[in-house]
């Protein structure tokens, strides 16, 4: 057996789904990525910029190395919901994928080593440091969509992407994964804010898994109610892709965190020092405490309920985070404004707040 065959047999053995290799060099979507940064379509995360050359050019990250294993991990189960109702991001149920990606990256560089695989390796899981989705394509583990994501004929867009950096020199994959969107463009039509302004293009500042997971800043009004349900992440472009049908239910890989599967929105936006115990390997501790309660408390305004209002209310007046306090402004104004006694809560914070933009904020939202 040649030797890429080889490392390919060993990723599948240690329980990746998919595996295929691609140089160690810069990726063909290198380019475009420079000209999406230079349009500014990658909003608050300054980290990309930083790390360009990096990202660009991923022999900075292994100087020896020649060959990138790429893998994917399917991840593919049923909608996910609160038991409130409120909606979060598939890939997020459960554990956290860069702990399960991760350390099966470190069993694949075990095992290739035992094979006689020497030298320095490194592993990468997520879009950090690599344009992984372009090396994954290049390596034939799908072909990159209108959605900007990467299509694969049995688990559409419902995988996770992993990648063992390694010094051998070895025969990328020479197969495309056949398959086009041809004529479709219903993520664009379905996509609630428009980030998919164009086809494969992403203005990361309009899209709803952008502004609840990596934005650290108040969530921008005019996109509040377009969040609707939504309370980390968004799988609406996925969901609507004629490649996510049919995949298989594969729920019991990543479990459901109890995080999510016993608590709702109200139980979020309270949560306080308890929060990294709580949520605990998984991947909503991303956005932080602040970040998440300020999801809760935005989509607590789009699903109205009286449980939900107290919770807006406390929050409104006791949340050390003034984004938080913001946010509750909002939802409150929005949900609850005609409710005179939610008109004169806010009047009563207005009064003792001391932060300039959420005072400046519940003046808006009393004005409304
Ligand atoms: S994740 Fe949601 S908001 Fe972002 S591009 Fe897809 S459909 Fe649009
Ligand atoms: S919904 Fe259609 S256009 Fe969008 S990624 Fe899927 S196949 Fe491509």
């Amino acid at each position: 057996m040649d030797r890429a065959a080889l490392a390919l047999d060993v990723a599948r053995e240690v329980g990746f789904d998919l595996a295929g290799i691609a140089p160690l060099a810069p990726p063909p979507a290198a380019e475009r990525f420079e000209g999406w940064l230079a349009e500014g379509r990658h909003g608050s995360m300054e980290y990309l910029e930083r790390n360009r050359e990096r990202i660009v050019d991923p022999r900075s990250l292994l100087p020896e190395g020649h060959s990138i294993l790429c893998v994917g991990l399917g991840h593919s189960r049923p909608a996910f919901a609160l038991p409130d109702g409120a909606r979060v991001a598939r890939y997020a149920a459960g554990r956290d994928y860069h702990n399960v990606v991760g350390k099966r990256l470190e069993k694949l560089a075990r095992r290739l080593a035992a094979e006689g695989f020497g030298g320095p390796w490194r592993k990468v899981v997520d879009a950090g440091p690599l344009l992984e989705r372009s090396h994954a394509s290049r390596a034939g583990l799908g072909f990159e969509s209108r959605a900007a994501n990467l299509l694969h004929p049995e688990f559409g867009p419902w995988f996770f992407l992993g990648e063992l950096l390694i010094e051998e020199d070895l025969v990328p994959t020479e197969a495309p994964v056949p398959g086009s969107c041809g004529t479709c463009r219903a993520c664009l039509d379905a996509c609630p804010t428009g980030a998919l302004f164009a086809p494969g293009r992403l203005h990361a500042p309009d899209c709803i898994s952008y502004q609840t997971i990596e934005n650290r800043g108040p969530v921008p009004r005019e996109l509040r109610e377009r969040l609707g349900d939504w309370a980390f992440g968004c799988d609406v472009c996925s969901e609507v892709c004629p490649f996510g049908a049919g995949t298989p239910d594969l729920a019991e890989r990543f479990g459901a965190h109890p995080a999510l599967r016993d608590e709702g929105l109200v139980s979020w936006l309270t949560v306080g020092e308890d929060f990294s115990t709580r949520f605990r390997g998984s991947p909503l501790q991303r956005p932080r405490r602040a970040g998440l309660a300020r999801n809760a408390a935005i989509v607590l305004g789009n699903r109205p309920s009286e449980e939900g209002r107290r919770a807006l209310l406390r929050a409104l007046s006791f949340d050390p985070s003034p984004l938080v306090r913001e946010a509750s402004s909002w939802s409150l104004g929005r949900a609850h404004g005609a409710d005179r006694g939610v008109r004169a809560a806010l009047e009563r914070a207005r009064g003792r707040e001391e932060d300039g933009g959420v005072a400046l904020a519940i003046d808006r939202d009393l004005a409304q």
